[in-house]
């Protein structure tokens, strides 16, 4: 399961996502952060930023 802490990446943000499968988790975020944050440009920097805060929990 990876796990990703929103507010690790957006202070403040008590959202957090779960999925078994990274893919559909970075997905759920993706929509998380256009909904919620207005961020609609995923730059390579946004995208590696949160991808080192996903943790694997089992
Ligand atoms: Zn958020």
């Amino acid at each position: 399961m990876f796990k990703l802490a929103c507010g690790d990446v957006m202070p403040g943000c008590a959202a957090t996502f779960e999925n078994a499968d990274r893919g559909a988790l970075m997905s759920a975020v993706a929509s998380h952060a256009a909904a919620d944050h207005g961020i609609t440009d995923l730059t390579p920097d946004v995208v590696a930023a949160v991808e080192s805060k996903v943790v694997r929990v089992a």
